[in-house]
């Protein structure tokens, strides 16, 4: 087994490297100081086309996969979080779901708004559904050839910034009937009802708005209906298959922090000098440093094969479930470790505003929450070590408790 890049993948990673330090880098902390969307990042990634990479040629895209998109917000990252979640959203979840399993008209829709530089908005998580994402009760009900959707989303990255809206609600019939679950797309300036609400105050990754979203009456097309194989019954468990790559994308972005954050320790442990010598020369701090590249080069390792191994997983085109899971929770949890001793290693200085320790730090803090908690994603993989679907709804811990009671009463 081998994990060399080729050679394209490697003339990508620099061109990526050089735009990231070049660029984006100066920009980093202005943007979460102002906490304003860094427009100016859209527009130079929409330019090196570092928007729209996953979209096939036939849509006007670089029909590139799940690791080169990896390999680009790896390197945004490791300068701006913030840059590197829009690489991921611009290049993974909502539009990779709609080019899998989107229909033409959804596709071309999709290609050409992403590709104008647009980072789509992913709808799931309610104020009553978070890891319990399956028990979501916006609703989207069938009128004609339309689809009237009333609910509340929050939390949703890129509220008031994204035109394309890829919402889950739970599909009725025009009988009432519920159908399942599924996507719908809308977009953000065209239609009324779908209404930006309060903006979360976070901790980190503050040049992107986390939002509310209300959505009053929006009527989306039944064309604008994205139906995955399997139809609507078969809806949440397809889409959420799709949001395994953005699973590997949030991964790859605590990876990327926690690369600079380490990066930048490396370097400073070998100008500051206490004792009468740099700070390297201690032994403590040299194993602090070595734990930090393991960390990483682990991180790295399982987030180049969750994202490579990509389509490789039965009838999937996205990464397995299991290997997106492990990556994103061992890189979510070894970007907190390696930016906190990396902050250590800076001293005061890491603890001053005037440095980007602590921003990376507040920056890595998120990833083992947002996009299924860390708590979630071990159950994700329990399942499946345990070759059993462990239930994740209200009814379905019902459901198990009755059974058991039931064999025990037999
Ligand atoms: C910065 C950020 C960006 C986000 N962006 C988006 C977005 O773009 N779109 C979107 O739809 N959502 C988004 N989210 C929402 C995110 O997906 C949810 O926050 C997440 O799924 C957890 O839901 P919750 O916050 O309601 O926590 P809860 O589900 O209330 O969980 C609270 C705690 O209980 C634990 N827990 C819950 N159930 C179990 C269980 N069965 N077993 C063990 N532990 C459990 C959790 O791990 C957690 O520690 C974002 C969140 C953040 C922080």
């Amino acid at each position: 087994m081998t994990f060399e890049l080729s050679d394209a993948q490697r003339d990508l990673q620099a061109r990526a490297r050089d735009l990231a330090r070049s660029t984006i880098a100066p920009r980093a902390a202005e943007t979460d100081r102002s906490e304003s969307y860094p427009w100016a990042n859209v527009e130079a990634l929409t330019e090196a086309g570092f928007f729209g990479m996953t979209v096939p040629q036939t849509y006007g895209g670089q029909g590139l996969g799940f690791l080169e998109t990896v390999l680009v917000v790896e390197e945004m990252a490791s300068v701006c979080g913030v840059t590197g979640r829009i690489a991921v959203e611009a290049n993974m979840g909502a539009i990779s779901a709609i080019m899998t399993y989107g229909t033409e008209a959804q596709k071309k829709l999709a290609a050409d708004v992403v590709l104008g530089g647009d980072k789509p908005a992913i709808c799931i998580t309610e104020p009553e559904a978070g890891s319990a994402a399956s028990e979501m009760t916006t609703r989207a009900d069938k009128r004609g050839d339309t689809y009237v959707i009333n609910g509340m989303k929050h939390w949703i990255t890129g509220g008031g910034v994204s035109r394309l809206h890829l919402i889950f609600a739970r599909v009725f019939d025009e009988a009432g009937q519920e159908q399942g679950i599924g996507g719908f797309i809308a977009m953000g300036d065209e239609t009324p009802g779908l209404i930006v609400g309060k903006r979360e105050p976070t901790m980190g990754l503050r040049g992107i708005p986390e939002t509310e979203l209300i959505l009053e009456d929006l009527e989306v097309p039944e064309a604008m209906a994205l139906v995955p194989p399997g139809g609507f019954r078969r809806g949440f468990a397809e889409l959420m298959n799709a949001y395994n790559s953005q699973r590997v994308g949030a991964g790859t972005v605590a990876l990327g922090i926690a690369e600079g954050a380490y990066r930048m320790a490396l370097d400073y442990s070998q100008e500051r000098e206490q004792f009468g010598r740099p700070i390297c020369e201690f032994q403590g701090l040299q194993w602090m440093l070595a734990d930090m590249s393991i960390q990483l080069a682990a991180a790295r390792s399982l987030i180049y094969k969750a994202a490579a191994g990509a389509g490789q997983h039965g009838d999937s085109a996205f990464p397995d479930a299991l290997e997106a899971a492990q990556a994103k929770v061992f890189a979510s949890e070894a970007a907190i470790k390696v930016t906190n001793e990396a902050l250590q290693l800076f001293g005061a200085r890491g603890y001053s505003r005037d440095f980007p320790l602590e921003r990376m730090a507040r920056d890595a803090r998120m990833f083992t929450i947002g996009g299924g908690t860390a708590q979630i994603l071990r159950t994700v993989i329990a399942s499946r070590l345990l070759e059993r679907k462990l239930p994740q709804t209200r009814d379905g811990h019902l459901k198990l408790a009755q059974q058991k009671t039931v064999r025990a009463a037999e």
